[in-house]
């Protein structure tokens, strides 16, 4: 640390992404939740001419793309926000909506950015641990001050809050905002975005990065009212106005004209799910049940650390928290059925091995 570092964000411990190996080809990354089938084609194609225009600044509104984005859900455009993956309008959610007297709420097993974005706004937090089976109650935040960051489905276990359940915690207090990160909605998930016709106090975060395969593209959204939305945009146009470039506001177009290519994807990570989690649990594996692209999984044969460093030995990367509730687990995504079956085999082998 040098001697400048404001002492505002010099004990910040920040973020740590899943690895991004340079010799990447060498293995099978089943470790950040990416797709593992490349961009649309037909995006692609759409998306090219915009490179022309590269010499001008991108248009700081999307507006073509949030116009987009709000016909998908019949909302009206000043419902939209588009940003710079969703972990750009988790940020601003934070810094619009929480502080140092109006805390943030998030459960004690999810999204590992949570509390590092409220360290870094100066935030109050307040963790609501999930129950043993780490499901997450919203008695638990039901009557408690603050602002709700829910993940669901959830990171890492891959487990859902039914939308009746969110629909019940966003009524019980329309004095504060409850956010819902959709991230991994589509594979199995339920999206409460349609409550943003009814509640002007909870915003849903999306993503292209998991079912549309453009993680490396980084964009994602909100959706909620347009006085939400408003404020988002404070935050936005005081931090970066020019926050999406014109290629990858293309290419959100672009993904977005060619649906069905998602879809079809998220049917075939979802038949991969289901195959790998029978086969894992012929081998005595504890699988939560998941509605992402990744499943949460432990063996009772295996601590998760050394499952986790055995599978990189053998060029497989997953993911391992070092955290102690969750230290027998590991969370592994879901790739193509050749991967999952290359990924499978090793943990035969990692299991015979063992003493
Ligand atoms: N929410 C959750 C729960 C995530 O796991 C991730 C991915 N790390 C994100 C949001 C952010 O993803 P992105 O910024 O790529 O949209």
């Amino acid at each position: 640390m040098s001697r400048f570092f404001s002492d505002k964000y010099s004990s910040l411990t920040p973020y740590v992404p899943g690895e991004q190996p340079g010799n990447m080809s060498e293995f099978i990354k089943l470790n950040t939740n990416e797709s593992p089938f490349p961009p649309s084609q037909k995006a692609i194609e759409y998306a090219l001419n915009s490179t022309r225009a590269l010499n001008l600044y991108s248009d700081p509104d999307s507006l073509e793309l949030t116009k987009t984005i709000a016909s998908l859900y019949g909302v009206g455009k000043d419902m939209v926000l588009v940003t710079n993956g969703s972990d750009e309008i988790l940020n601003f959610a934070f810094m619009a909506f929480t502080d140092s007297i109006n805390p943030a709420l998030f459960a004690d097993i999810t999204y590992g950015f949570y509390p590092v974005f409220a360290s870094l706004n100066g935030s109050k937090t307040e963790i609501i641990p999930l129950r043993d089976d780490f499901t997450l109650s919203v008695d638990d935040y039901i009557g408690k001050k603050g602002t709700v960051f829910i993940a669901n489905p959830n990171a890492p276990t891959g487990m859902t809050v039914p939308v009746s359940e969110i629909e019940r915690l966003v009524k019980s207090d329309p004095d504060r905002v409850v956010v819902i990160d959709e991230a991994y909605v589509d594979f199995g998930g339920e999206s409460a975005v349609e409550l943003v016709h009814k509640y002007d106090n909870i915003l849903i975060c999306q993503t292209f990065s998991k079912s549309r395969s453009f993680a490396g593209g980084r964009l994602g959204y909100g959706i909620g009212s347009p006085q939400l939305i408003s404020d988002l945009n404070t935050v936005k146009y005081s931090t970066n106005p020019y926050n999406i470039n014109s290629m990858t506001s293309s290419m959100g177009i672009g993904i977005l004209k060619d649906e069905e290519y998602t879809r079809k994807n998220c049917r075939t990570i979802m038949e991969n799910r289901s195959f790998t989690v029978k086969e894992l649990e012929k081998l005595g594996f504890r699988v939560l049940p998941s509605n992402a692209n990744f499943i949460f999984v432990s063996s009772p044969e295996i601590e998760g650390g050394e499952y986790y460093r055995k599978l990189k030995e053998k060029k497989i990367l997953v993911r391992h928290f070092d955290k102690e509730r969750i230290a027998p687990w590991c969370r592994v995504s879901i790739g193509t059925r050749e991967q999952m079956e290359i990924y499978l085999e090793a943990t035969k082998e990692i299991l015979e091995e063992k003493p």
